[in-house]
C-alpha cells in the first residue's frame, strides 16, 4: 500500500507505494484511513529537529498522527469494535497497566506509544492499531471530519484544564492554528465576553475574525489594546499559548489580571527566562500546562460539540490532497493554509 515513512534518523522522509502491511493481532482492527492530516510535529520529525530526536521514534515509521477511517478487519478478542465503524485515533496511546492509566489518567501514561512516532500511523491506506487507540464517531459527523478531532481535542482539553469558566470572561489565545481557532469558537460557546487572537499571519487572522475573534498582531500593541478593552479588571482573564513561540507567553502574561489563569499548550523549542517574581508570586498568575487530550472525556466533549454543530471544524479545512503531495502538503504550512487534509483515494 501506498505510505508516508521515517526510515533513516536524518532529514527527509519517503514515499513508498508498496509498502507491506502487517497482520491484525489479538484486541487490534485494522482501519482503512478516510483521512489524516499533518501538522507540525510532522515537519519536526520529517526534519529530524531537536525536538523530533526527543521523542525517540522507533524506525522504520508510517507518519500520521491525526486520523479517522473505517474499520475493515477485527482481530480475536476486540470488544468494543465492528466491521463499518468509523473512528478517529486518539494518538497517545495508553499502556492501561501503569499507575496512571490504573488510576484513570491514561493521558499521563508513563509508558505511552505515539502513533506515527512509535507505532505506525495513518499517512498510509490503512494502519493497525489497538481497539483501545479508537473512538467511535457520532453518527452525523463525516469520516473526515474525524482526521480533525485529535488537533481539536488538543484545544477542548486546553479548556477544560484552565479551570476557568469562561461565561463572561476575556480571553486572549496566542497562535490562530487550529489548535488556537479551536479555543477562539469555544470561547464563544462558553459565552466569553471578549476573544483576542494573537498571529502574525494575515489569513490565518482573517479566519480568527471569520469565528468572531479580534485577531492582532503578535507585538506589544496587542498588549495595550487588550490591558485598554479590559480596563475595569486591569487585564484579560485566561489567556492560551498555543504557539510556544519565543515572547508569546510574554505577551499573554503582561495582558493579564491578577489572579488570572494562562494554559501553555505550543511546545517551546527550548526553555527560556519566565519573570516568576512579577506574573507568578506578585500578579498571582496560575500557570499551567495542557498536553494531549484527556481520555476519553476530551472526546466526550468534543464529539457532542461537532455532531450538534456547535463546533466548525470543517471550516478550519482549505486543502485536500492525495500522500504523494505530502512535501507540499508541509509546505503549506505557515503559509495561507488552515487544516491540509491527505486523503488516501486521491492521486
Ligand atoms: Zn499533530
Ligand atoms: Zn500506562
Amino acid at each position: 500500500m501506498k505510505a508516508i515513512v521515517k526510515t533513516t534518523p536524518t532529514d527527509g522522509f519517503e514515499y513508498i507505494t508498496d509498502y507491506s502491511e502487517r497482520p491484525v493481532v489479538d484486541g487490534e482492527v485494522r482501519i482503512a484511513v478516510a483521512a489524516a492530516s499533518p501538522c507540525g510535529t510532522d515537519r519536526e520529525l520529517v526534519r529530524y529537529s531537536a525536538t523530533a530526536k526527543a521523542f525517540g521514534l522507533e524506525l522504520p515509521v508510517v507518519l500520521g498522527h491525526e486520523v479517522a477511517g473505517t474499520v475493515i478487519e477485527v482481530g480475536p478478542g476486540v470488544e468494543t469494535l465492528r466491521l463499518g465503524d468509523r473512528v478517529a485515533l486518539e494518538s497517545h496511546i495508553a499502556c492501561r497497566n501503569c499507575y496512571h492509566c490504573r488510576i484513570g489518567q491514561g493521558h499521563n501514561c508513563l509508558n505511552m506509544a505515539l502513533l506515527g512516532l512509535h507505532v505506525d500511523g495513518g499517512f498510509a491506506e490503512r494502519l493497525v492499531v489497538t481497539e483501545h487507540a479508537c473512538y467511535a464517531l457520532p453518527d452525523n459527523v463525516p469520516t473526515e471530519t474525524g482526521a480533525l478531532f485529535e488537533s481539536a481535542g488538543v484545544a477542548v482539553h486546553a479548556m477544560l484544564r484552565s479551570q476557568v469558566t469562561l461565561a463572561g470572561r476575556s480571553v486572549i489565545i496566542a497562535g490562530a492554528g487550529p489548535i488556537g481557532l479551536a479555543l477562539v469558537q469555544l470561547a464563544h460557546l462558553s459565552g466569553a465576553r471578549r476573544v483576542v487572537a494573537i498571529e502574525p499571519n494575515d489569513f490565518r487572522r482573517g479566519i480568527a475574525e471569520s469565528f468572531g475573534a479580534v485577531a492582532l498582531e503578535s507585538d506589544q500593541a496587542a498588549v495595550e489594546w487588550c490591558l485598554n478593552d479590559a480596563a475595569d479588571r486591569h487585564g484579560f482573564d485566561v489567556g492560551f499559548d498555543c504557539t510556544g513561540a519565543p515572547g508569546a507567553l510574554d505577551i499573554i502574561l503582561q495582558s493579564l489580571r491578577r489572579e488570572a489563569t494562562a494554559v501553555c499548550i505550543g511546545v517551546p523549542r527550548q526553555p527560556f527566562a519566565l519573570d516568576i517574581t512579577r506574573y507568578v508570586i506578585k500578579h498571582g498568575i496560575t500557570l499551567k500546562g495542557s498536553f494531549g487530550r484527556s481520555l476519553w472525556e476530551t472526546w466526550d466533549v468534543l464529539g457532542s460539540l461537532v455532531s450538534q454543530g456547535r463546533l466548525d471544524l470543517n471550516s478550519l479545512v482549505t486543502h485536500r490532497m492525495g500522500l504523494s503531495k505530502f512535501q507540499e502538503a508541509l509546505d503549506l504550512q505557515g503559509s495561507d493554509a488552515g487544516k491540509v487534509l491527505l486523503i488516501p483515494g486521491i492521486d
